[in-house]
């Protein structure tokens, strides 16, 4: 198998710009649809959730994208929802820039302004939601013409009944010279309408999972009485880490938010029927860490990326299997480890039992228990670290009080006015084979980590099994809580405010 994004056949500056990111080796799907995708070939591309599809088209789209004229984008990307359009733009962004091309994701619910502007001055890679891309159609300020490179994100949920028939008037307006490539993790029957249509001679390509030991959840169902479903939510939060539960309705996410509110979880919630202000404002208190769970509908089930999200709650049956894969398809991303809980009730247990047949996992009903919440992953490496840099001071012996000190000050320094916002915390009678990678990867499951530094003897280099984390305060909170006493390797870790005065704790 290739071994470099170089091989692969991708442009040196993009090469340039994924090295600086920390991604050096490609993921299957990459290796698989990269070389067939930069031929100009149609393809349809199935991998799993978290496998890196967005980079397999967005590489091989970004090499061959032409410069655009003033409204006529030259590359098409179409997603579902608008979370999910504006992420992929922001993960090609990087590479567009290396490249010299321009991209821009367009939706609806947010001004139109700055998106008329960028027309004006020609948008080379358009990433758009239908509704939103029809809308500016009719207004003429975007003709779809020269667009010769499609991509359909989540292509199965884009052929469905609600999508289907905008996405067919929008690819008919695309040039008839084009490649037009199709991804999703649940790649079924369903894209056959459109692949038979929209493409000629597709190329298939099934990916396998990144790494079946080290990527796979773990997939727990619990037998629950429906009152109780709140209380289970949150000891699996408080248990796990942060975590993205789905509720069947708006109204559901919102009551169970309050809910979780009221034992303690800082929860916020995002679906459809609030701004896209809320919205963005739910995602970035999740994904920052001050929210510890994100209560959602399936709006979030599709494509959206988090890291380290520990665990995510199946607190409503899903609709179907697929809708299963994707929603769960939100932790244990890009190889990371992940736990998935679905409660179910007495009268939901035969309708869940039925997707075992279409799920690749064991469906076993068990009491609620939170030990295998416990038994957390930190022992096992990432497969591909997603975690990019590591401060690796190196610190005298006997300085360890000093250096907590002086830690602390460094940051009542220059964040003195965050103080509320952002903490320290300590770790003692850490493994000494732990790194600053282990103990990031951690503590990201309970929030954003700005920062770790594992504290090394200057003699040899070696840890001491010491080590101090910056966290925003909620997210620090939590994981002292979870963390405190846990055992890893056997060794009993403490865990606590860096500043116990300062902090109150
Ligand atoms: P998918 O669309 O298959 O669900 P994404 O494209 O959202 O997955 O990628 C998941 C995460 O993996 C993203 O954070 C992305 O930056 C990261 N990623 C993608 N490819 C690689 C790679 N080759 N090495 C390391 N990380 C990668
Ligand atoms: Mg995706």
């Amino acid at each position: 198998m290739t071994s470099t994004f170089a091989q692969l056949g991708l442009p040196q500056p993009l090469v340039q710009s994924l090295a600086k990111r920390g991604i050096d080796e490609p993921f299957p799907v990459q290796s698989a649809a990269i070389p067939d995708a930069l031929a100009g070939k149609d393809i349809s591309g199935k991998a799993p959730t978290g496998s890196g599809k967005t980079l397999a088209f967005g590489l091989p789209l970004l090499t061959r994208v032409s410069k655009a004229q003033p409204h006529k984008p030259r590359a098409l990307i179409l997603a579902p929802t608008r979370e999910l359009a504006e992420q992929i733009k922001m993960e090609l962004g990087s590479a567009a820039r290396a490249v010299d091309r321009s991209i821009i994701a367009i939706y609806g619910g947010v001004s139109y302004v700055p998106q008329k502007k960028a027309f004006q001055r020609g948008v080379d890679v358009l990433v758009a939601t239908p509704g939103r891309l029809e809308d500016l159609i009719e207004q003429r300020v975007v003709n779809l013409s020269s667009a010769d490179i499609i991509v359909i994100d989540e292509a199965d949920r884009m052929a469905d009944m609600g999508f289907l028939p905008a996405v067919r008037r929008i690819l008919d307006q695309t040039s008839r010279d084009r490649q037009t490539m199709l991804f999703s993790a649940t790649l079924d029957g369903d894209i056959a309408t459109l692949s038979k249509r929209y493409q000629t001679n597709p190329v298939r390509h099934d990916a396998p999972s990144i790494e079946p030991e080290a990527g796979d959840a773990q997939h727990l169902f619990w037998d629950v009485e429906h009152d109780q479903r709140p209380s289970h939510t949150a000891q699996i939060i408080e248990a796990s880490g942060r975590s993205i539960v789905f509720t069947r309705t708006r109204h559901g996410a919102d009551r169970l938010a309050r809910q979780l509110g009221k034992l303690g979880v800082d929860a916020v919630a995002m679906h459809g029927g609030r701004s896209q202000n809320q919205r963005n404002r739910a995602l970035k208190e999740f994904s920052s860490g001050r929210a510890q769970a994100l209560i959602a509908t399936d709006v979030a089930a599709r494509g959206i990326h988090i890291d380290s999200v520990a665990s995510v709650v199946h607190f409503d049956p899903p609709a179907d299997h697929k809708d299963y894969l994707h929603r769960s398809g939100r932790t244990a991303r890009a190889g990371a480890p992940g736990t998935v809980v679905s409660l179910v009730t007495r009268d939901q247990r035969r309708t869940v039992g039925r997707m075992e047949r279409d799920l690749d996992i064991k469906i076993d009903f068990a009491q609620p228990s939170l030990t295998p919440l416990f038994e957390t992953h930190f022992d096992r490496p990432a497969v591909k670290p997603v975690v990019r840099t590591h401060d690796e001071p190196t610190l005298s012996r006997n300085e360890d009080r000093r250096t907590e000190r002086s830690h602390r000050n460094k940051n009542s320094r220059s964040k003195a006015k965050n103080d509320v916002e952002q903490q320290s915390i300590y770790i003692s009678n850490l493994p000494w084979s732990h790194s600053n990678h282990d103990v990031k990867r951690m503590f990201e499951r309970y929030g954003k980590v700005y920062k770790t530094s594992i504290i090394t003897d200057k003699r040899n280099g070696r840890s001491k099994g010491l080590a101090f984390v910056d966290m925003p305060t909620p997210a620090a909170k939590t994981a002292i809580n979870a963390l405190h006493g846990s055992s890893i390797k056997g060794r009993e870790i403490q865990v606590r405010f860096a500043n116990p005065r300062r902090y109150g704790k």
